[in-house]
């Protein structure tokens, strides 16, 4: 039965909702009156259930999508103005015990090379990446007991909020590790994690026990609430994603709303992320052999029916996706993107040589973080290395009142435009430097309250002048 109060997998998740939901969508992806009704909904900018949501998503007639997509625009303008959040991912290791078929880290891989980056290579890394301009990272790791115990995560994390490399600094630690235990989140929290990030991969049990069919990530319900032991632990923020091409788009996009559902009810706050990462080629791994693939304008209409349905949850798109990809799905919901990343273990502080590949799959988008930077400035956006929200205690239900209270522009923005200034005073191209100086300048006027933005043209004078770490 389905159930969203549950605490079990299969009932916060059930499979005969998802059914009648995709079935109920299909019979209606014409029916005019609904989806009005649907969309009159949505611009109360409440959130939809996954039911309506899917109705949207399945929707066939043009005029309603058009409508669909600048619902979108407008929510994701409304809600997170023109900021987008930077980060990059940091891979520790690439040992792993399971047997996901669709990931290069699988333990059957033998011709991957295997590496753990030591405390020393940490450093190195993590310099590299101050160098580059990066405030918050994600770090990546395999699922390996012996060599990627928490403790060994925990050391990493340690090791990250010390380095301080001229004006350069990590401020937010976000994680995305393996399912775990109550006990082991909390050592995570106690760490000073930002968000604990895990992706199900599918929410379809038959084929995500198939998907992985050997590891502790068999295991569907241990995996599937996981992000309940993580809030059971103290974290606060977590994030979903489900990888698009292994299964069933529309079931997936089902089963990832009922989850968010599931703790907006159950834990009193919805995840704080959701990522849209596709399937890509890696080592051993070829996306043809799987039937699920979707193309550009499915994962833009994906995106688009998030960002309605969940408003208030931020949205995630990786290097996985192509600058064009990526460009098309900015406006229409993603808060956050990657720049300049690197999947393999190691290769930020030097490339890595080529016979020696652990990358975790290609790379769409290479560009430098500084041209991605710039580009986001040529396209309207403020590239924001903003960490305030974690760091001001601002997380979990209180960051959801800040993002409700209509108080992001005096907030959110400010914080944005300095932590820009840091970027361009610290690691910008002079071209960048230029674009970013002439944009700060215009999105001061975004800022309504007059004390505060007093206080930003004050703080953004003491930036020039070499002091760091303004925020509200
Ligand atoms: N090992 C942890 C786990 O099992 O959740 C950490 C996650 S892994 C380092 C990060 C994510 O990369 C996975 O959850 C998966 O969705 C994604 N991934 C794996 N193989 C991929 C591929 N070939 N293409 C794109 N994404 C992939």
């Amino acid at each position: 039965m389905y159930n969203v109060m549950s605490p079990k997998a299969e009932e916060f998740i059930n499979h005969e909702e998802i059914l009648d939901c995709l079935e109920y969508a299909r019979q209606n992806k014409t029916n005019r009156e609904l989806i009005d009704r649907i969309l009159e909904k949505a611009r109360e900018r409440k959130g939809l259930s996954h039911k309506e949501a899917m109705v949207l998503l399945d929707c066939e007639l043009e005029d309603k999508n058009q409508e669909i997509y600048a619902l979108a625009e407008q929510i994701k303008k409304d809600f997170y103005g023109n900021r987008i959040v930077m980060f990059a991912p940091l891979y520790l290791s690439n040992y792993c015990i399971n047997g996901c078929e669709y990931c290069p880290y699988h333990a059957k891989n033998k011709h991957i090379a295997r590496k753990k980056l030591t405390q020393e290579e940490i450093v190195k890394e993590v310099t590299a990446l101050q160098d580059m301009g990066h405030k918050r990272l994600a770090l990546e790791a395999g699922e390996d007991p012996v060599h990627n115990p928490i403790e060994y995560i925990l050391e990493c994390i340690h090791t990250i909020y010390g380095i301080q490399h001229k004006n350069g600094a990590i401020r937010r630690v976000n994680v995305n590790i393996a399912a775990t235990t109550v006990e082991e989140y909390r050592m995570l929290k106690e760490a000073g994690i930002g968000t604990y990030i895990l992706f199900q991969e599918t929410y379809h049990k038959e084929n995500y026990e198939k998907l992985h069919p050997t590891g502790p990530k068999h295991d569907y319900a241990y995996h599937t609430e996981a992000h309940d032991r993580a809030m059971d632990g103290g974290i606060d923020d977590v994030g979903l994603g489900v990888l698009f091409g292994l299964n069933n788009y529309r079931y997936d996009f089902t089963g990832i709303l009922m989850h968010a559902e599931h703790l907006e009810a159950y834990k009193g706050v919805g995840p704080h992320t959701i990522s849209v990462p596709r399937l890509r080629r890696a080592d051993d791994i070829e996306p043809d052999a799987f039937d699920d693939g979707i193309d550009d304008d499915t994962f833009a209409k994906i995106v688009a029916c998030i960002r309605i349905a969940v408003p208030y949850t931020g949205m995630i798109v990786s290097t996985r996706e192509s600058q064009a990809c990526r460009e098309r799905v900015l406006h229409l919901g993603i808060s956050q993107i990657s720049g300049g990343s690197r999947t393999s273990v190691g290769g930020y502080a030097e490339p890595e040589p080529e016979e020696e590949n652990s990358a975790q799959f290609d790379v769409s988008d290479n560009r430098s973080l500084d041209e991605v930077v710039k580009w986001l400035m040529d396209l309207g956006y403020v590239p924001s290395f903003c960490t305030a929200c974690y760091r001001e205690g601002r997380t979990g239900d209180r960051f959801m009142t800040l993002l409700k209270s209509g108080q992001i522009v005096n907030c959110c923005h400010p914080n944005a435009l300095m932590t820009l200034k840091e970027y361009l005073e610290d690691y910008a191209s002079g071209e960048t430097k230029a674009v970013g100086d002439a944009l700060i300048q215009k999105e001061l006027e975004v800022i309504t309250n007059p004390v505060v933005k007093e206080k930003v043209v004050d703080y953004l004078t003491h930036i020039r002048e070499g002091k760091r770490d303004f925020r509200f």
